[in-house]
C-alpha cells in the first residue's frame, strides 16, 4: 500500500475503542485530519463486548452507533482496522509513523450475504465471545460490527477451505492473495488510547478458573448475558447449560494482591451489580450473592449500588473468599472464607462462580518504544516534559466509559495543542 498523504497538522489515533473513537472525532470536529489505527477487524473497543451500561443498564450500541455515524459524515477521519503502528519515530510537531495492515482478505464489495460462512467448514475459538463458543474461519466478528464487513481467518488463506468461501462469493468481494503491508505517514501529535485486557483470572490458582467449567469471568458474563453472545443470551450454567438457581459473585479476584493485580481497577464492583441484574431479570427465583472485600461506588453511581442492595435475592457478605472446589458429581462449587465482618467460618455451595476480574492496560509492541513514561503496573503517565503523545482511557488507568469519554477529549485537545504549538 502506499503511504496515505498526512502532514504534521494531522493528528494518530492508536486505538479504535471508545476513547480512541471520542478522540478522533473531537479532533476531527475541530477541524483536524485524524487517522486513526485499530487492531481489531472492527472498532467499538471492549465496549462492543457489554451487555449493557452500568448505572442505566442501557446497550452500548446505541452510544457506538452515533459516534460511528459522526464518524461516516466526517471525512477528517481516516481509521484503518487489522491496523497496527510498527513504528514511532521523530518528536513533537513531526512523527514519522509506519503502520502495518495485517489482511482481513475480505474489500469492501462485501455485503454481508453470508454466503461464505454457510460454505465454510473450519471453525475456531470465536475471540468476540472468550471463547466459549466457536466461529466460522469467514465471518462477521459480531453482529454490530463496524465497519460491517466479513474477515477471512489467515488459517484458511492459503487453503483449499479459503477457496471454496472466495467461490461462493457472488460480489467478488474475497481476495486471498493479500499479503501483510504497511504504509507511512507523517503526524504533528498522537493520542495513545490502546485500552486495556481482562487480568488473567487462570493466574489464581485457587478459584479453579480454567479448570471448573462453572467458575466463569465477569467478560463472560457480559457475552453470556448478550443476545449476540454464545448463548443467545440465555446465563446458563457453562457444564451442563442448565438455567441457574444460586450464583456467587468473588470481587477482587487477583485485585488488590501483591501476588496478582496489586491495584482496584475501580469498575469490578459496579460490574458485579450490575451482572445481579442480568441474573434477577431473567431469574426471579435466583440467589445472588457478592462477596466483596469493599465496595467501590464512587458519585452517582452510589444510588445504583443502594438499588441493587434493595433486592432481596442479592447478599453482599463481606468477605475475601480464599478457596473454590468443584463437586466433581454435580460441578457445583463451593466457596470457602471468613465473615470478616461476623468472623464465621463460610462453606456455601453455589450452581456457578463469577470472578470479578481487573482490567490490565494493553501493551503496545514496538521496538523501540516512543519516549512516554509508564507506572509500575504500566499504565501510561502524561508528562508535560515530553509532550506530543498523550494517553486516554484506560491506558492511563482503570476506569469506566464516562471517564474515558472525558479523559479521551482531554487528550484531543491537548494533542490540538501540540499541533498548535509548532
Ligand atoms: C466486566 C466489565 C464490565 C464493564 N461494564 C461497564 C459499564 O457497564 N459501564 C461503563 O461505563 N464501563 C464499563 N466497563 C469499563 C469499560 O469497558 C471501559 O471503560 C472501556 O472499555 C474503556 O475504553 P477504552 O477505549 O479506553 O479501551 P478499550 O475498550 O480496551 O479499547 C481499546 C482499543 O484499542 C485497541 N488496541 C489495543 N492495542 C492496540 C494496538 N497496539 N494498536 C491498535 N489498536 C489497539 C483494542 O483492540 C481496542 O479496540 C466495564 C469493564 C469490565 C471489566
Ligand atoms: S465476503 Fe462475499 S460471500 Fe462473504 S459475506 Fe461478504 S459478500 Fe457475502
Ligand atoms: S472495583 Fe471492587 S472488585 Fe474491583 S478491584 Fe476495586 S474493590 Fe475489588
Amino acid at each position: 500500500m502506499s503511504d496515505i498523504q498526512t502532514t504534521n497538522q494531522a493528528i494518530l489515533v492508536i486505538g479504535g475503542g471508545i476513547s480512541g473513537i471520542t478522540a478522533a472525532l473531537e479532533a476531527a470536529e475541530a477541524g483536524y485530519d485524524v487517522v486513526l489505527v485499530e487492531k481489531n477487524p472492527y472498532l467499538g473497543g471492549r465496549v462492543a463486548q457489554l451487555h449493557q451500561y452500568f448505572p442505566k443498564l442501557c446497550p452500548p450500541n446505541c452510544g457506538l452507533e452515533i459516534n460511528f455515524r459522526r464518524m461516516r459524515q466526517n471525512p477528517r477521519v481516516r481509521f484503518f482496522t487489522m491496523a497496527e503502528v510498527s513504528s514511532i519515530s521523530g518528536q513533537e510537531g513531526e512523527y514519522d509513523i509506519t503502520v502495518r495492515l495485517s489482511p482481513r482478505y475480505v474489500n469492501e464489495k462485501c455485503t454481508c450475504c453470508g454466503k461464505c460462512a454457510e460454505v465454510c467448514e473450519v471453525e475456531i475459538d470465536n475471540p468476540f465471545n472468550f471463547g466459549m463458543d466457536k466461529t466460522k474461519t469467514a465471518y462477521l466478528p459480531h453482529e454490530f460490527a463496524f465497519p460491517m464487513r466479513y474477515v477471512i481467518d489467515p488459517s484458511i488463506a492459503c487453503t483449499e477451505e479459503g477457496k471454496k468461501c472466495q467461490d461462493a462469493c457472488e460480489y467478488g468481494a474475497i481476495d486471498l492473495d493479500i499479503k501483510e503491508t504497511t504504509f507511512d505517514l507523517k503526524v504533528g501529535s498522537i493520542v495513545w488510547a490502546a485500552g486495556w485486557e481482562p487480568y488473567d483470572a487462570s493466574q489464581v490458582e485457587y478459584y479453579g478458573f480454567g479448570e471448573y467449567k462453572n467458575v466463569i469471568t465477569n467478560v463472560m458474563m457480559e457475552r453470556m448475558a448478550s443476545q449476540n453472545g454464545p448463548t443467545g443470551g440465555k446465563i446458563l450454567r457453562p457444564s451442563d447449560g442448565k438455567e441457574v438457581k444460586n450464583v456467587a459473585f468473588v470481587q477482587c479476584a487477583g485485585s488488590r494482591d501483591e501476588n496478582y493485580l496489586a491495584y482496584c481497577s475501580g469498575i469490578c464492583c459496579l460490574a458485579s451489580m450490575k451482572h445481579a441484574t442480568y441474573l434477577r431479570e431473567q431469574y426471579p427465583d435466583c440467589d445472588v450473592t457478592i462477596f466483596f472485600i469493599d465496595i467501590r461506588a464512587l458519585d452517582r453511581l452510589e444510588d445504583f449500588y443502594t438499588k441493587v442492595q434493595e433486592d432481596e435475592k442479592v447478599t453482599f457478605i463481606k468477605s475475601k473468599i480464599a478457596n473454590i472446589t468443584e463437586d466433581e458429581e454435580t460441578g457445583d462449587l463451593l466457596l470457602e472464607g471468613e465473615n470478616t465482618r461476623t468472623g464465621e467460618q463460610i462453606r456455601m455451595s453455589f450452581d456457578m462462580v463469577v470472578l470479578a476480574t481487573g482490567m490490565v492496560p494493553n501493551k503496545i509492541n514496538m521496538d523501540p518504544l516512543p519516549d512516554v513514561l509508564f507506572d509500575d503496573y504500566g499504565f501510561l503517565i502524561y508528562d508535560p516534559e515530553k509532550a506530543g503523545i498523550y494517553g486516554a482511557g484506560c491506558v492511563r488507568r482503570p476506569t469506566d466509559v464516562a471517564s474515558s469519554v472525558q479523559d479521551a477529549t482531554a487528550a484531543s485537545l491537548k494533542a490540538i495543542q501540540s499541533i498548535a504549538r509548532r
